[in-house]
């Protein structure tokens, strides 16, 4: 029987490291759909669209073809058949992700590409995001909502970038999230029916095994 798990937050709550985690204990699907938003905004970055020209970003939005792995021990992901794993992580991609993430034809394109692979994943599929509660997967069987204090999610976050300070990452991702949380289509929200852990004095381990309980209840 096929589950399916939305967990969703802002950056720096450890939802990818846990999203894996889960999937792998429970042998399901993964898919990271922040990714897929990299990978967009990397086209459009690669195909000399102005990031702030909403119009511009519509009018070939359904261009690139973007293809998620859903392995959780090797998540892939390439766009136009590249490889797109390591240029998505760019600073110049996370800075302008929010932007291009905004524009509601590029939601359309890939919340449906989320849907198509969450019903392709026969064992079920954990799938991490900020609007898969509330907007792509609202017939989830489990909704997670994760958050952290401001200073914990800047020090994780700064701990996976070398030689970043923790100020201007936490200066960046409060821009991000606030830009995320306050766009018009399908911003980054909490579903009524998830449940909320906050991970701010709890290790990965812990919020892991918190998460692998709650879907074997
Ligand atoms: O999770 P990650 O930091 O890789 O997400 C990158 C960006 O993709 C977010 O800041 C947000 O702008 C966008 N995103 C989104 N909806 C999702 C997942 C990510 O808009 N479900």
């Amino acid at each position: 029987e096929s589950v399916i798990v939305a967990i969703d937050g802002p950056s720096g709550t450890g939802k990818s490291s846990t999203s894996k985690a889960v999937a792998s204990a429970l042998g399901l699907s993964y898919l990271d759909t922040g990714a897929q938003y990299r990978a967009i905004t990397w086209w459009m970055i690669s195909n000399g669209i102005d990031v702030a020209d909403p119009a511009a970003i519509a009018a070939v939005a359904g261009k690139p073809v973007i293809e998620s792995g859903t392995d959780p021990a090797a998540p892939a992901i390439t766009v136009d058949g590249l490889d797109a794993s390591g240029p998505i992580r760019t600073q110049e991609v996370t800075s302008k992700v929010s932007a291009v993430s905004a524009v509601p034809e590029v939601r359309t394109v890939i919340t449906d590409l989320q849907r198509s692979i969450a019903s392709a994943a026969a064992q079920g599929i954990v799938v991490e995001g900020r609007d898969i509660g509330t907007t792509v997967l609202p017939d989830a069987d489990l909704k997670i909502f994760l958050t952290a204090s401001p200073e914990a999610r800047a020090a994780r976050r700064s701990g996976e970038i070398k030689g970043s300070d923790v100020a201007a990452t936490r200066e960046a991702l409060i821009r991000r999230d606030a830009a995320d949380s306050s766009r018009k289509t399908s911003p980054l929200a909490k579903a009524d029916d998830a449940v909320e852990v906050d991970t701010t004095d709890l290790s990965l381990q812990q919020v892991i095994e918190c998460v692998v309980t709650l879907v074997e209840e």
